[in-house]
This record gives C-alpha cells, structure tokens and sequence, in this order.
C-alpha cells in the first residue's frame, strides 16, 4: 500500500489495549520529592463554578467530562478529569507527580492545567479542552498517514519531550491515546496528556527501576527494569511507525508475544510493502528511534534535527516578522503585578490566536529546551533580515523575561509578541483577575495577591505590593475592584507607549527599564 493511502474504518491491526495491560504493570514504590512542584487544591464544591455536562473520555482514574464555566463573562470550555478518591487511596504520590509535573510544564504542547477542586469524594482537574480527539482515535479512521502528515504531528511531540527532558521529566505513557487534537483543524496544534505516570527524575543518569506503560509502546529496557528518558522516543518511534504503515511494530496475540518481539527488536522491515512503501529518510529515523540501546538511541534534540522533518507539513509563516519582533522589543513590565497578571492571561488564550507564535517560538528554539536565548533570537532576526549586536538582544530578552532572567521560556515569549488587543481585552482580563480573587468577593486584596504570588513560586512582601497599589491610585483596605484592574493594564499600555518614545532614541538599555519597575 502506497503512502497516505488509508486502510479504512477497520483496521486489523490496531486494538485499544484495555486499561488492565497498561496499568497493572503499576508500581508505585517511588516516592515523589515534588517540593518544588506543589499544586493548590481547592477545596471547594466545584459545582459552585461550573456546568459539568457530558463524558469526553474516560481512562484508568476517572472520567474526563466538558464543563462550562458558571460565570457568563467566561465564554471558553474546557475539560474537567474526576478522580474518585478511592481510586488514588494509598497512590496520592501518583497524582500529586502528575499535577506537579503539569504545574511546572509551559509548552505549546502539553496540555494546560487551570485548577484543582477537592470535595468529598472527588479530586477535580480543570484543563484545557482538546475538542479535536485522540490520535488513536484518528489513526483508526485514517489507516495510516503520510509522512508529511506524520512529521507535523511527532515533531510537535519530539519538541515537547525534548523540553521535558531537558526538565528531567520523563512521560513513560506515551502512546496515541494521550497525544489529543486542541481542535478539528487541518493543522490543528497536538498536545501531550495524562502525567499520571511522569515522573521527576533527578540527574540524566538516575534510571528509573519501576516497570510502567502500555505493552505495545514499552520500551526494552523499561522490561529490564533499568530506564531513563530514552523509553520516550522509543515509544514515539512506535507510534512513528504505526502512523506510517496502519501496524503496530511489535505484536503479537499475548503480552509475552509482544514483549518477547520488543527485547529482540524484531519488527517488519526490509521485505515488509509497509516498510519497503517508505523513504529512507524515514526509515533511518525510525530505525534509530526504535534501537534496542538506550545509550545508542537518537534523542529528542537530535531527533528534531533529522532530515526527515524537512518534509513535514508547515505553513510558511514560522519566520518571525517584522512586527512581531516589534512587539517584542516593546516588551518590558512596569510591576510584577502586571507581569503575574499576563502569566494568568496567557493561560487562557485560545489556540487560534497563537498557532503562529507557537510555530515560531519552535523555529526559533533550535537547541529544543523551549527557551530561548540570545544567540537563538540573534539567529532568528537574522533569518527575518533584521541584525543586532548580542547585547540589544540580551537587553530584549531581560526585559521579557519573567525573572529578567537571560532566556526567554515560552508563555513569556508569547506574552511579550501576542497582539495586545487579544491579550487586554474584557474577557481575558476577567479570567485574570478571577486567578487573582481567590475569595470570590470581587475584589482581589493584598493577602490574595501575596497567596497567587506565592503558589508561581514568587516570594514578595506587602510593603511592594502596597507600593504597586499607590502607583494605580488604589485603596489597600477597599482592594483592587474588576474596573481598577483594567485600568492597570491600560495604563501599563500608555506607559510602554511613552517608553517606546525614549526606547527608540536610546536603544533598549535596561536603565530606562528599571526606573519604571517596582
Ligand atoms: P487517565 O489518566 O485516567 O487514564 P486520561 O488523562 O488518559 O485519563 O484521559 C482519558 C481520556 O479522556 C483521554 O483518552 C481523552 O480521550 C479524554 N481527555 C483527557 N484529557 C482531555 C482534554 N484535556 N480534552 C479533551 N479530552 C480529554
């Protein structure tokens, strides 16, 4: 069969494995050191704040349901996972590594996770919603992919996995039911699922003894017992296969079978009209993603350098322009208030109006840690015609960066080029402010600003934030109201304005940035 031929509705050689194959394997003698990655649960009714309507999904933990939120200037839908609580009993590590693990994530490809409510029975996750279903589910109605259309769709993987090993997370569960559609768009952006086997590791060279997964996608060495990040390309070098050829490579009637295949690496190659249907630039990635070594196995930064990927499917708009770097050089803010604020915000933006900045934040990110830095951007302008020396570029960078840090990660990039009228109107600003009013009294006042500051991981005292307050004309005792809010970021807008005036004729020097922080 020719490529990007389809097999049809029915196709033989794909089953869902059940949920018993991926998790009785399950160990969970691992204790997660999640210091660092704490989530905030709610505990509070959830009905209170949304519509939970109908079953989207459902896996080993619970059900995945649409909710809306109950607050009408919330238009956006999004995706509710229900834990029961007996469940997770004795396995509380589990789930707190999977939210600790979302909580530090921020890529354009893994899924976005809002909240967490606790009640009684139920721990609630509040996600983005992926309206576009599973690869699986999509595999099984297409038979098979070109290699264009399957380049798109695993470079996107390949780019988040390299981010998540750069971060010392592995996902250990890859396969094609956790990698969801965010839309039913063509090009539509796909995003990596269900943590609930992530886990935290803390040098490159700690192997991880539990054996975890999903029998077709598990990699040799997770059999062994004796794994590190590597079992993830191996498991997208599987999923890489069966989007090519319509067949899983490793098969068989029992897990035994199937295992007995994997140890021995032995899947239909040369010989095999699937195989032989392929180029070889194809057949050589796959050949290096599914090597039996570990230590020989291509990574995931490596991976994304194969030549393969020229052939993927891109739209032409990945170059950054003209006015997107504008924007980004305009980029400073005048408090941390309105720097949190513009974290929130991101979170909350709708997948159309980033697509282009999410492709190219990636093309901009050639070393695939999903952050950029100096000589990355340099590289970038470069290719957009536009040249400056590196410590213009640096300056820029530091003053987008959250931590005026010298690499720019990636809601910051897209928080410093999103257009701003996206990003400030009414209903963003809304859910911004909601993050902030922890109470719901509808005002946010100093102690619940201090809390959302503390859970990012932002230590800062009453006496700044006070200051903060002053600056916008706002009465500590009376809080900051919805309508004061806004004026924030108008006025935040005004003043990178008048900035931009003395910016053009002094160059971004980062002490005109400082005289106007707090
Ligand atoms: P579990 O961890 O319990 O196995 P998953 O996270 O894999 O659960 O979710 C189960 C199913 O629910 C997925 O296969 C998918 O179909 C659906 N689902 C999960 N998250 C989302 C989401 N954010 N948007 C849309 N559907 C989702």
């Amino acid at each position: 069969m020719g490529v990007g031929t389809c097999c049809g509705k029915h196709n033989r050689d794909l089953k869902r494995p059940s949920r018993r194959e991926s998790t009785d394997t399950m160990h969970l003698a691992e204790k997660l050191n999640n210091r660092d990655s704490k989530i905030h649960i709610k505990s509070d009714n959830i009905q209170k704040y949304y519509d939970v309507e109908w079953e989207i999904g459902s896996g080993h933990f619970g059900k995945v349901k649409r909710a809306f939120s109950k607050d009408v200037k919330i238009s956006q839908d999004f995706a509710i996972k229900s834990i029961p609580k007996s469940k997770i009993k004795g396995r509380v590590e589990l789930l707190q590594r999977e939210l600790g693990s979302l909580m530090v994530v921020d890529h354009p490809n893994i899924i976005r996770l809002y909240e967490v409510y606790e009640d009684k029975h139920y721990i609630h996750l509040v996600m983005e919603l992926c309206t576009g279903g599973d690869l699986f589910t999509q595999l099984l109605e297409k038979g098979r992919y070109n290699e264009g259309e399957a380049a798109r769709i695993i470079y996107s993987i390949l780019h988040a996995l390299s981010y998540l090993h750069s971060l010392h997370i592995v996902h250990r569960d890859l396969k094609p039911e956790n990698i969801m559609f965010a839309t039913h768009d063509a090009n539509a952006e796909v995003k990596l699922i269900d943590f609930g086997l992530a886990k935290k590791f803390i040098t490159e060279d700690c192997l991880l003894h539990t054996p975890v997964g999903t029998s077709y996608y598990v990699a040799p060495e997770v059999l062994q017992n004796n794994y590190g990040p590597s079992c993830d390309i191996w498991s997208l070098g599987v999923i890489l296969y069966m989007l090519l050829t319509g067949k899983p490579p490793f098969n068989g009637r029992s897990d035994l079978t199937i295992f007995k295949n994997i140890l021995s690496c032995s899947y239909p190659k040369e010989g095999s009209s699937e195989w032989e249907s392929l180029s070889e630039d194809a057949h050589d990635l796959l050949t290096k993603m599914l090597n039996s070594a570990p230590q020989h196995r291509i990574t995931a930064s490596d991976a994304l350098n194969h030549r393969w990927f020229e052939k993927r499917n891109h739209k032409d708009s990945r170059v950054i322009d003209k006015i997107i770097f504008s924007r980004l050089k305009k980029q400073v803010y005048t408090n941390q208030l309105v720097k949190e604020s513009m974290k929130l915000m991101i979170k909350y933006t709708k997948e159309e109006d980033i697509s282009q900045l999410n492709d190219i934040f990636r093309e901009l990110d050639q070393e695939h840690t999903g952050l950029l830095t100096p000589s990355e951007l340099k590289e970038g302008l470069i290719k957009a015609g536009i040249s400056l020396d590196m410590e213009t570029i640096e300056n820029i960078i530091r003053n987008a960066a959250y931590d005026e840090g010298d690499k720019l990660d990636y809601t910051a990039f897209i928080a410093a080029t999103l257009d701003r009228k996206l990003l400030h109107n009414k209903d963003t600003l809304w859910l911004a402010f909601k993050q902030f009013d922890i109470d719901n009294t509808g005002t946010i006042s100093i102690e619940n600003l201090k809390e959302v500051f503390n859970r990012g991981g932002k230590k800062i005292r009453k006496k700044e934030l006070r200051k903060i307050l002053e600056i916008y004309g706002i009465d500590e005792n009376k809080g900051i109201k919805f309508e004061n809010f806004c004026n924030i970021f108008q006025k935040n807008d005004e003043d990178i304005s008048s900035l931009e005036s003395v910016y053009s004729r002094r160059g971004p020097e980062k002490s005109v940035m400082d005289s106007n922080r707090v």
